[in-house]
């Protein structure tokens, strides 16, 4: 049996930060781990502007339910669901991500929590684990399931090393060079592809 692993953020749905900072105009939303690998600094950093802004729960789900899944990933969704187990592993948080979850037909997603008042104001963040995508890897072994996994950027690498299979897919250039032994494709129809190449079942597309 196999599980098919999928990062979420930059694969299935628009990078959440980013578009919410899009959305709500604000500049200083945007930084990334790129900007500020230090992931509690950032954190802290991002949950600061919300209070600023006097942004709490609520209004974030507000402006992401305005966001959409990547064209297509609900059809590659549908279409994953049919042949394997899907999970989807992420860095984001639940509160985040479920106005999106609904729009891809809810797939299980395992991710973080963050901590809100009553009155919908974010006071902290909960992580699931460290290093939580290697390690549910890890996990879907033990119990004897082939894992063959999909992600776009540096804090999927160690899950992809960590699955039988793993496959970069919309990454950006530096990670594809950094990262040669995996196979890299750029669509969902080349990311099928490589699914049922990596499948130890024969199925057709
Ligand atoms: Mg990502």
């Amino acid at each position: 049996m196999e599980i098919a692993c999928l990062d979420l953020e930059g694969v299935l749905v628009p990078e959440i930060w980013i578009a919410f900072a899009e959305k709500t105009g604000i500049e200083a939303l945007k930084k990334t781990t790129r900007d500020e690998p230090d992931y509690d600094v950032l954190m802290n950093y991002r949950l600061e502007i919300l209070k600023e802004h006097g942004l709490g729960l609520n209004e974030i789900q507000e402006v992401i339910a305005t966001l959409q899944p990547l064209d297509g990933a609900r059809d590659f969704i549908d279409w994953l669901r049919e042949r394997f187990q899907v999970v989807i592993l992420s860095d984001t948080f639940y509160e985040f991500a479920s106005p999106l979850m609904k729009q891809l037909g809810y797939p299980t997603l395992l991710c973080h929590r963050l901590e809100y008042d009553a009155d919908g104001t974010v006071t902290n963040y909960r992580l699931r684990q460290a290093n939580p995508k290697r390690q549910a890897i890890v996990a879907f072994k033990s119990i004897y399931y082939r894992t063959i996994a999909a992600g776009d950027s540096y804090n999927d690498t160690t899950m992809l090393a960590e699955a039988d299979a793993g496959i970069l897919f919309h990454a950006p250039q530096n990670v594809i060079d950094e990262f040669p032994q995996f196979p890299a494709v750029q669509t969902f129809d080349a990311l099928k592809e490589e699914f049922i190449r990596a499948s130890n079942r024969s199925l057709s597309l």
